[in-house]
């Protein structure tokens, strides 16, 4: 991995161009000012709790988070000195089980957003009906500036710090942004030694030889296909031709991008922290994974002749395109790029990409649009297929565990589609009534312990 560098990353010059706070207010959207990614999961949570005229005191059990923790994980480096790195884990509902939510590893980590992605975890979970709570776990680090050995050893501090709050039956933490099945795999040894037993459910996305599931790997951008295919058909529509747009070629914007092209969809754009690459004619979406995955990014893409480098990475968003993907961080379209975004259908596999402004023009243009608790639900939904099977100590095939993510992907679309219908709200009002009713009963059954 390459070492420590003083330039700017691109990832944090794309942050600073960020639209969040220069964003002006659209007519028709006055009132809808730009906010966090909390506050936007905030304002999410309070438009369905008004569909579902849920009380205060409902209320009250399930909006915030339940139990923070922010430590200091000092970290011995290779030249010998020792930085520390402010890190989080944050469990924001356990009424239907174990907090489950992924850790991420970037600079740009805050509070605000661990709490905003611990919160959607909890309402995901429901709306996918497994029975598992919401946590999320962050580390404030640049791991490209980190050796191996650094990233290991940050990795293992920072689950020894936190051991006490993890547990199969407690918190099961998983991948997220750049953090990969290597260092689940270090978390599971880390928790492993501290138990003097071998616990593979502690986490998930593990390795396949350590207990990980056949499937986890592609399951988000799996469950991304299955949930696009059935909006499709509700519209009376066909993926075969269609055009798409991927932002983000992680695990999810590169799987899906695949995924989708093996459908009979035509790639047209995809993105990363090197830019983003246009070509009109299609875009092969394998040879750009074998591409990004040999070059670790897809810094130079543009020389194979495959695609053009755009200007301005954040015009991909913006493209005339039949799908749109957001596969990276939160809060990529909002008030101030929203109007000028085209697509029709828009499947959220980042987290939270769009702000409650966004939604509201793209309601109003007529996008439909699959929100991240449901549409990137399928890598929550296959974690929690490897967690039985390692309470099992049996594993299933990859064909029974991605029929199994079908059938739940097709069920959870479904009940938010219905619920859309009857309340004549938002997909994404409506993934948060169905969620929401869900928690909200689990914890009344559970009453309260005092
Ligand atoms: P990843 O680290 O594998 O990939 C992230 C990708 O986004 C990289 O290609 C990176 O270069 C790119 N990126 C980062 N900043 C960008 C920017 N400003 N513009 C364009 N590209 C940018 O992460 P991932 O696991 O694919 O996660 C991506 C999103 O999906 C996150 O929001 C994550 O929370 C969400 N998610 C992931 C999973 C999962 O199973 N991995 C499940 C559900 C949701």
């Amino acid at each position: 991995m390459p070492k420590t560098t003083k330039k700017e990353s691109i990832a944090s010059k794309l942050a600073k161009k960020s639209p969040m706070k220069t964003a002006a207010v659209i007519p028709g959207t006055e009132g809808h000012q730009p906010v966090s990614a909390f506050e936007n999961a905030m304002i999410q949570f309070d438009e369905a709790a008004k569909v579902l005229k849920l009380s205060s005191s409902q209320i009250a059990v399930i909006k915030q988070p339940r139990r923070i923790t922010e430590v200091q994980l000092p970290v011995r480096m290779d030249d010998g000195s020792i930085e520390t790195f402010t890190a989080y884990r944050v469990q924001h509902n356990i009424a239907r089980g174990p907090a489950k939510g992924g850790v991420r590893f970037h600079q740009n980590v805050s509070l605000d957003e661990v709490k905003a992605l611990a919160f959607w975890m909890t309402y995901k979970c429901a709306v996918a009906d497994i029975p598992m709570g919401g946590g999320k776990g962050g580390v404030i680090v640049d791991p490209s500036r980190l050796s191996v050995s650094e990233l290991e050893r940050l990795s293992r501090r920072y689950f020894a710090e936190l051991v006490d709050l993890f547990g199969p039956d407690r918190d099961v933490p998983a991948p997220d942004v750049n953090t990969t099945s290597q260092i689940m795999a270090w978390f599971m040894d880390t928790y492993s030694m501290h138990h003097r037993n071998h616990v593979p459910g502690v986490v998930t996305g593990k390795p396949l030889e350590l207990g990980g599931s056949a499937g986890r790997v592609m399951a988000t951008s799996r469950g991304l296909l299955f949930a696009t295919r059935r909006a499709v058909a509700r519209k009376s529509e066909k993926l075969p031709g269609m055009t798409v747009a991927v932002q983000g070629f992680g695990n999810v914007g590169s799987y899906s991008a695949t995924l989708l092209q093996d459908d009979g969809c035509k790639v047209v754009a995809i993105s990363d922290v090197n830019g983003a690459f246009h070509n009109p004619n299609g875009i092969d979406a394998h040879k750009a994974l074998a591409y990004s995955t040999k070059n670790r990014g897809l810094k130079g893409f543009d020389l194979t002749g495959m695609a053009k480098k755009m200007k301005n990475a954040l015009d991909i968003l913006e493209l005339d395109v039949d799908i749109l993907c957001p596969c990276a961080l939160e809060l990529q379209i909002t008030g101030k790029n929203a109007q000028k975004v085209k697509a029709r259908y828009i499947c959220e596999g980042a987290n939270g990409p769009l702000d409650h402004t966004a939604d509201k023009i793209l309601d109003k243009k007529g996008s439909f649009i699959i929100p991240d608790i449901l549409c990137n639900s399928g890598g929550v939904i296959v974690s929690y297929l490897e967690w039985v099977q390692n309470n099992m100590g049996y594993y299933w095939t990859e064909e029974r565990v991605n029929s199994d993510l079908e059938r739940f992907m097709n069920k959870a679309f479904d009940a938010v589609y219905d619920t859309m219908k009857v309340h004549k709200c938002s997909m994404r009002v409506a993934a948060f009534a169905v969620s929401i009713q869900r928690v909200s009963q689990a914890s009344e059954l559970r009453g309260l312990y005092a």
